[in-house]
């Protein structure tokens, strides 16, 4: 069990992922905030957190490009110290449309930027928290989407493929290092209200759902930041290879 509280989180300038280092960081966590491109939300964040006398920093990194996920782990390693906790929470979906008008450089665009960065990141992540590299262990939460089982037909079969690719890592990673310290878990969250639908071109896709949802209502990000918590959390220490 890794006594450090350090946590990344990827694609945390807004949406889940902020309000999971807004959380990591109210329980003492120092958090490191990652971003693609708006500086902006990324430096709010940090202001919220640094206001509530938590210790944060930004770093800005495409996590699909494998030297920047290089560069993000190692300014960690400088500024925060030994790694405990990795969230794979960086991903995007584009228009919402059939298969046959997804072009293939939307494809490969998905894929990179949703399965490519969660394998980086666990390949950074398991080198410095493994026991078989003198690691202190950890915990990796990948998200994944309701849409890894639902397909997500007449929308974005390219996202959906991406999430089940994310939890088939999640399986096999959380097995695979099971005996050295590090437990890997998945959450899929349901209809949440993010701006991620609008950049699917239907902003209100979550009240327009809202009725087919037994609760009759959809999700907060601060909801899913829970279950996020938990599993990275000492409360969940003997789980893994799940998915909430
Ligand atoms: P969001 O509001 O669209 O935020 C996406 C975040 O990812 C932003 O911080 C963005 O940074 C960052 N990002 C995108 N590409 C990146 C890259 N290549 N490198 C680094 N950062 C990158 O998303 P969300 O709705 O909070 O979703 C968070 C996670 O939950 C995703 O994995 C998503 O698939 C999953 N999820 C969401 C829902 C939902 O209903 N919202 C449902 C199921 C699953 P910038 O701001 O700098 O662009």
């Amino acid at each position: 069990m890794n006594s450090n509280k350090i946590a990344v989180i990827t694609g945390a300038s807004r949406g889940i992922g902020a309000e999971t280092a807004k959380l990591f960081a109210r329980n003492g966590y120092a958090v490191c905030i990652n971003y693609l491109s708006n500086e902006q939300a990324a430096e709010n964040i940090k202001s919220e957190i640094l206001k509530d006398g938590g210790r944060c920093i930004t770093v800005k990194a495409d996590v699909s490009v494998a030297s920047e996920v290089i560069h993000l782990f190692e300014t960690v390693d400088q500024e925060l110290g030994c790694l405990s906790v990795l969230v794979n929470n960086a991903a995007i979906l584009k228009n919402q449309c059939r298969l046959e008008e997804i072009s293939e450089e939307r494809f490969d665009l998905v894929l990179k930027t949703n399965v490519m960065s969660c394998f980086l990141c666990c390949k950074e992540a398991v080198k410095r928290m493994s026991t078989k590299y003198n690691g202190a262990g950890g915990t990796i939460v990948n998200v994944s989407s309701g849409a890894a089982r639902s397909g997500s037909p007449n929308e974005y079969i390219d996202y959906a493929a991406s999430k089940g690719a994310v939890d088939t890592l999640t399986r096999g990673l959380s097995l695979e290092v099971a005996a050295e310290g590090i437990r890997v878990n998945g959450v899929r969250p349901g209809f949440i209200y993010t701006d991620m639908h609008a950049s699917g071109g239907e902003p209100n896709r979550v009240d327009r759902l809202k009725s087919k949802i037994p609760m009759q209502r959809g999700g907060q990000p601060t909801e899913v930041a829970e279950a996020i918590y938990w599993l990275a959390s000492d409360s969940s220490s003997y789980a893994t290879g799940t998915f909430y």
